[in-house]
């Protein structure tokens, strides 16, 4: 299905410097990719021993982009990929890879993403990555990957994440089947907390689902993927993107939409940490899991505790005024049986 992006109002001059054009004069000898980036990565070269046991708050962090000066007018840093040794490749996205690395001064153990200029020009997601980019450097929230800063070689462009060690969700949750109440509570509080994060900062993620969560070493939610997220309000019509499964009403029929698109999410996201999948999956294709979305065709099994069932209903509401608040949810009878503290889930 072709996705169309609306423009945002974001600043977007200072990752100019990302230059994401063929004939990129920006490589120097210094940040030509090494041997251990290239996505065949010998046993040897995977495995330099890159624990993530100590990590504190390291200088990676105070440097933010790959320019020379911020806006503040601080100064940062120009990393490249000799800054790091990269270890074992974590996985491979639609764009891209990501590995663990390590930066060599400060021991800082992160992840790195690698994405090829090529690909990202001919999918035409260069604005795309911009806006990515630009939006989640300035995120600061313990469930939302941190990205300490990017940069780029003639071929490639390169992401520094915060490291997720439990890996993927949609993994875990594919292993389990399902999550248990208190366990898919304890996690829809984290992403409830994350969220009321985002619309503070006038963010709509559009795009939650388990494949776009990971979790640290000791257990915790993280948003990874802001790929179609966008600065509030959205105005622009027929916007369709993201996986249909988890799309609102609103955003299927093409109307405009606003951060209550999240709330939408938040309630599929519960549905399928319990049930094991989405609530209007049709397996007979796209057209029927439309359909179902416009008509909110849920069924909730029995299995389903009444507190947790309720708590979907309410948040699956055709219309978006209708759908409970990020405040509400973490005060939901279901999220308070669970969660001893749900604003520090
Ligand atoms: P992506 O291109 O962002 O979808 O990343 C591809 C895969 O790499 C993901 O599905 C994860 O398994 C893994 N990955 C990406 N970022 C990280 C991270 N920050 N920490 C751990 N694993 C990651």
């Amino acid at each position: 299905m072709p996705v169309r992006l609306p423009d945002v109002s974001v600043v977007v001059n200072q990752l100019k410097s990302l230059n994401i054009e063929k004939n990129s004069t920006t490589t120097s000898s210094s940040n030509k990719p090494t041997a251990a980036i290239q996505p065949k990565i010998t046993k040897k070269q995977s495995n330099k021993n890159i624990k993530a046991t100590k990590n504190p708050e390291p200088a990676i962090a105070k440097t933010s982009t790959a320019s020379n000066q911020t806006n503040s007018g601080e100064a940062t840093v120009n990393w490249k990929l000799s800054d790091f040794d990269l270890g074992k490749p974590l996985g491979k996205g639609k764009f891209g890879r990501a590995y663990l690395a390590r930066e060599k001064k400060s021991s800082f153990v992160c992840a790195i993403k690698v994405m090829y200029k090529d690909e990202l020009k001919e999918n035409k997601i260069e604005k795309q990555l911009r806006r990515e980019v630009e939006i989640q450097t300035h995120l600061r929230h313990p469930n939302i990957v941190r990205l300490y800063g990017y940069f780029h070689d003639e071929k490639r462009v390169y992401l520094i994440l915060e490291y997720a060690a439990q890996g993927e969700m949609y993994k875990i949750l594919q292993s389990k089947g399902q999550f248990t109440e208190p366990e898919a509570a304890n996690y829809i509080a984290q992403m409830t907390n994350a969220l009321a994060y985002l619309h503070k900062k006038h963010v709509i993620h559009r795009d939650i689902k388990p494949e776009n969560l990971l979790l640290s070493a000791d257990g915790k939610l993280k948003i990874a993927d802001f790929g179609w997220s966008v600065h509030a309000p959205t105005s622009r019509r027929k916007t369709l993107c993201g996986t249909l499964d988890y799309l609102p009403p609103e955003m299927v029929e093409g109307k405009d939409h606003n951060n209550a698109v999240d709330l939408w999410s938040l309630g599929v996201l519960c549905f399928e940490f319990l049930v094991g999948s989405p609530p209007f999956e049709d397996l007979s294709g796209s057209a029927a899991t439309y359909r179902r979305i416009a008509k909110v065709d849920l069924q909730i099994p029995e299995t389903i505790s009444k507190e947790a069932a309720d708590l979907i209903t309410k948040l699956l509401q055709y219309n978006p005024l209708e759908r409970l608040s990020l405040d509400l949810v973490l005060e939901h009878p279901w999220i308070r049986k669970h969660v001893p503290d749900p604003y520090k889930a």
